[in-house]
């Protein structure tokens, strides 16, 4: 069997021109785009490049967006009166807090932060509130990431009513909402982790296997059931020639990528699940472009709210 791939970025693009219109119209609405602030804080080079790609999405889109620079040396008082500022400044729909947080500004800093976020202006949906009203199943703003899968699996017709799914990962920003998001759809939901005793086992049960464990090309054939639907959350950048070789041994053109570049992306499942699974999600392609067209939707959501 070869999978069939799920183009992350054509649902993606097609989530972006649906909310063309509503950014015309909450523009006549409130003489403005919905717009978005962003804080960066620190010079983590994958940050900068998922905040570039953010910056640039929502412009395309039409969308207002500004970035708050604070140098990595910032206290975490200096992020959260930022935040602060953001709560009442009316010209932002949403705030983004790219994450991770600098080390040095504490261990739970990003809880404190995502804790001041006003509800209403949550766009990444990691307050407490946010999370809780994911749970419920209630109007409010599902993190992006698991937000984009169900938009896949729903785009793509895949039933998930009365389907098995079995999510690897329990992070509040992608496993628990994930797994939330799917019971909501009526799938009967494992969650495993870190500590799941044959974790092998536990996901071939799965019709469908969500794997968000952020270690590359982890999820083997042997733990996939043949025909599931795989959604490979992870991006992993693989910067050892001698791991390229090991995870892409039989596709040279993966391997070309990393003789180019010093560097490829693997997700957090082997390609040779292709060979396994009824549809899998590539990495690039598949989930990343989802999670900035859902972060865009929220914003759009976040003014359309503003300007009712
Ligand atoms: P976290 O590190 O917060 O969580 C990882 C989860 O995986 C944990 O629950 C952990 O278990 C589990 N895990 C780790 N090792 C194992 C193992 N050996 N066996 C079983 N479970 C394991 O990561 P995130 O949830 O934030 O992200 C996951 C991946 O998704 C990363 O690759 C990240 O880069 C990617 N990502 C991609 C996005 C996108 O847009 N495509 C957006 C966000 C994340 P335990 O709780 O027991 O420690």
């Amino acid at each position: 069997m070869t999978a069939t791939l799920l183009d992350g970025k054509a649902v993606a693009q097609q989530i972006r021109d649906e909310l063309t219109s509503r950014v015309a119209n909450v523009k006549k609405k409130l003489g403005r785009p919905p717009a978005l602030a962003i804080v960066l804080v620190g010079d983590d080079p994958a940050s900068e490049v998922y905040v570039r790609n953010k910056l640039k999405t929502a412009e395309d889109a039409g969308m207002g967006v500004h970035l708050e620079r604070l140098p990595g040396a910032t206290t975490l008082a200096d992020v959260l009166s930022v935040v602060e500022r953001f709560n009442h400044d009316a010209r932002f729909d949403g705030i983004l807090v790219q994450s991770p947080l600098p080390k040095t500004l504490g261990k739970d800093a990003e809880q404190q932060v995502f804790d001041l976020i006003d509800p209403a202006k949550d766009v990444d949906g990691f307050s407490p509130i946010s999370a809780g009203r994911v749970v419920q199943n209630r109007e409010g703003f599902a993190p992006c990431t698991p937000a984009g899968v169900i938009e896949l699996l729903v785009r793509a017709k895949i039933q998930t009513e009365g389907k098995h799914a079995v999510v690897i990962g329990r992070s509040d920003i992608v496993g628990k909402p994930m797994a939330a998001l799917l019971l909501h759809k009526n799938a009967t939901v494992t969650i495993c982790h870190s500590r799941t005793r044959d974790l092998p086992a536990m996901a071939r049960e799965g019709d469908i296997l969500v794997a968000a464990i952020g270690r590359a090309a982890f999820v083997t054939p042997e733990f996939v059931k043949p025909g599931a639907v795989v959604i490979d959350v992870g991006i992993n950048s693989v910067t050892k020639l001698e791991d390229a070789q090991r995870i892409f041994a039989r596709y040279p053109d993966r391997l070309e990528v990393f003789r180019k570049r010093g560097s490829v992306l693997v997700g957090d499942v082997h390609p040779d699940v292709a060979a396994t699974a009824g549809a899998l999600t590539p990495v690039p392609g598949g989930v990343g472009p989802l999670t900035i067209a859902m972060l865009m939707a929220n914003t759009v959501r976040a003014a359309e709210l503003r300007s009712r």
